[in-house]
């Protein structure tokens, strides 16, 4: 700095530099290193939520705007279960159309958004650093990823890693699998977890009202994640209500425990959205936002 007045260049340089550094307001991008992205973990219901009017569709399209912009997202879906602890290096992961049944329109959809190899292979060394083995494989976007993507960031600009479940291994795996890509939310990495606060197939029914077992569970959820009950949250299985009939498999529970860990654990969690659909699945989302 001159130990003069400064002269009109040297002020306007200090002010160009100055204009730089300064915090970016709302309306711009953000800097992605400069803010940690919180986690997620959201419920996908059916891939013909993207076809329906629903109060779920309608919050999915307006959640990016909530968000700093990720340099990548890494997704957690449940429609990826693996023995062994997968990551997907594909450069240009495919869309992956793995449901039967629903209109031809769904199975005409893309999500082309760009995978990240480099990202994959951190989520390795990450997890590898924190004692669990990943295996990496080329396999593209299951529609738990894609299909809450094509709302939230539709013009699939944002590159999607995906990350497997182990189910077989509990919900302490899961949190432990979040913990240990926590830092990743510093570098700009959103971690998505995407499933189903209730998940039962069987007992599907119309409409928006939640029969009374639904409704317990996920209040029981809500409270748990609010108040950051690491414990409860574990041992949900033997703890919360009706949690079997609500989740007679549990990977469409999981990817909440990888979002809850991937803040660090023992974060409490804000309520997003609650609304139902099918009758009994509950569309209930969270943001963690770490310590
Ligand atoms: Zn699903």
């Amino acid at each position: 700095m001159p130990n003069r007045p400064w002269n009109r260049r040297e002020a306007l340089v200090a002010l160009a530099a100055f204009a730089c550094a300064r915090p970016r307001s709302k309306e711009e991008p953000v800097n992605p290193s400069s803010e940690p992205m919180p986690s997620l973990f959201v419920s996908h219901g059916a891939p013909s939520l993207l076809l329906e009017d629903a109060p779920v569709r309608t919050f999915l399209a307006g959640m990016a705007k909530e968000l700093p912009r990720p340099r990548a997202i890494l997704c957690v879906s449940a429609h990826w279960t693996t023995r062994a602890t997968r990551v997907d290096v594909s450069t240009a992961p495919e869309t992956l159309h793995d449901f039967a049944g629903f209109p031809e329109e769904l199975y005409r959809m893309r999500y082309p958004a760009p995978g990240s190899p480099g990202l994959a292979r951190d989520v390795a060394l990450r997890l590898k650093a924190a004692g669990i083995e990943a295996e990496t494989s080329s396999r593209g976007l299951d529609h738990g990823a894609w299909a809450p993507l094509k709302l939230m960031y539709p013009a699939a600009d944002v590159p999607v890693v995906q990350l497997a479940l182990q189910p077989h291994l509990g919900a302490a795996h899961h949190v432990a699998l979040g913990r240990a890509l926590a830092g990743l939310r510093q570098e700009g990495v959103l971690v998505l977890g995407s499933g189903g606060a209730t998940h039962n197939l069987g007992e599907l029914g119309a409409g928006d009202h939640a029969p009374d077992w639904v409704r317990r569970f996920d209040d029981w959820l809500v409270e748990r994640v609010e108040r950051g009950d690491e414990r409860d949250l574990v041992g949900y299985r033997a703890l919360a209500p009706d949690s079997a009939r609500c989740h007679p498999t549990e990977e469409h529970l999981f990817p909440l425990h990888v979002a809850f860990g991937a803040a660090g654990g023992d974060t409490r969690g804000r309520t997003l959205h609650r609304s139902t659909t099918w009758g009994t699945l509950a569309m209930t989302a969270f943001r963690f936002d770490g310590a």
